[in-house]
């Protein structure tokens, strides 16, 4: 039971994506109040935090030998603890900003892979952080909620979320994952594809920030007719100096094709896992695509040619995880079904 008195008026539950490229956080009744990059810079020998979110990103490929910058879920497990804590408890701290008299529920969506020690320690720094309750919910269930699939009913819902480091896909049917699989090959996969592309075709060295805005701008799984092109600046390997090159879409076609390959693979996989009676529903409900990833140019083309299944993109594909986690601070039944026990 929700109790609504005076502080059902002034709530300040948070619900959080707590993802591998982009954190966001949305209050209760408000919508997305914070959206930030997962990334935490720190000094390398007292290995103090020096700044996080968008502040670290932008130091990100300019910093002198004592600074490190890091995106501690990188791969959607925590590879740094003691980043992933900090970073939570910033960014629950500044989404609060005066209001912190009041003791918020807050909703995590984490990413399938992390581990049970892991989820204790999310849980820990949200109560930290002044939380009156803490819920866990796995991302694929929140971005299936919040892209408005019917999760509750005895009906397949395929939801293939591609964020920055992992691309998990579920099937989800009666308010529970029938089946889940989290893969590495998502966003910065693709930018370190276009990366060694640069490396190897133009003896060119790009940084992974200038790949990724080449990947927005030029990137393609189905290439047009008359291609697009940019200048793209790097250093060049021999001479040591700033070069500019001018490429196409049909290059960044090639750099990029093999790991776009890998997340069709992965959906192939899952309809040939799922219970007959569900992958039977997907023929009508088809796929539903969110997450940055699923912005790449073509890819749900690509994925609805390979499964012959219909592919719809989410509405706003980076915001469906916190929406989904935002619409369960609203349903506390639903919570209570979806969340990950203790
Ligand atoms: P996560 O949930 O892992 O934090 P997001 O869902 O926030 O990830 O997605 C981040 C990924 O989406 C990044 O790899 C980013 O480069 C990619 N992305 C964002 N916009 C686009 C776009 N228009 N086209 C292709 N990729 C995009
Ligand atoms: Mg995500």
């Amino acid at each position: 039971m929700v109790i609504k008195g005076l502080s059902g008026l002034v709530s300040n539950d948070l619900a959080i994506d707590l993802g591998t490229a982009n954190t966001l956080v949305a209050l209760r009744g408000k919508g997305v109040i914070l959206r930030e990059p997962s990334v935490v810079s720190l000094h390398k020998d007292t290995h103090r935090v020096l700044s996080i979110g968008k502040e670290a990103k932008r130091m990100l490929g300019r910093v002198p030998g004592n600074i490190e910058v890091i995106r501690p879920l990188r791969c959607g497990v925590i590879a740094d603890f003691e980043c992933t804590m900090a970073m939570l408890r910033y960014f629950i701290t500044k989404a609060h900003n005066r209001k912190r008299w009041v003791r918020p529920r807050i909703i995590i969506g984490v990413p399938s892979g992390i581990t049970q020690v892991e989820k204790r320690a999310v849980r820990e720094s949200g109560e930290l952080a002044g939380a009156r309750a803490v819920y866990l919910i796995e991302e694929p269930m929140a971005a299936a909620i919040g892209s408005g699939l019917p999760v509750t009913e005895p009906v397949g819902n395929m939801i293939l979320d591609i964020g920055g480091g992992t691309t998990e896909v579920a099937v989800i049917s009666l308010a529970g994952i029938v089946y889940s699989r989290s893969v590495r090959v998502a966003g910065d996969t693709i930018d370190e594809a276009i990366v060694n592309y640069m490396k190897r075709k133009y003896n060119l060295f790009i940084g992974e920030r200038t790949a990724e805005d080449l990947k927005i701008q030029l990137g393609t799984v189905m290439p047009q007719e008359s291609p697009r092109t940019a200048h793209v600046t790097g250093r060049d390997f021999l001479t040591g100096l700033p070069k500019t090159v001018e490429i196409n879409e049909a290059e960044i076609y090639d750099a990029i094709i093999e790991p776009a390959r890998v997340i069709v693979e992965t959906v192939q996989v899952a309809l040939e896992r799922t219970p007959p009676e569900l992958a039977a529903d997907m023929i009508d409900q088809g796929i539903v695509m969110a997450g940055g990833g699923a912005m790449l140019d073509g890819l749900d083309a690509l994925i609805r040619e390979e499964t012959g299944l219909p592919v719809t993109i989410a509405e706003d594909p980076l915001l469906s995880v916190v929406k989904g986690v935002c619409a369960l601070l609203e349903d506390i039944d639903l919570l209570e079904k979806v969340s990950i026990e203790r």
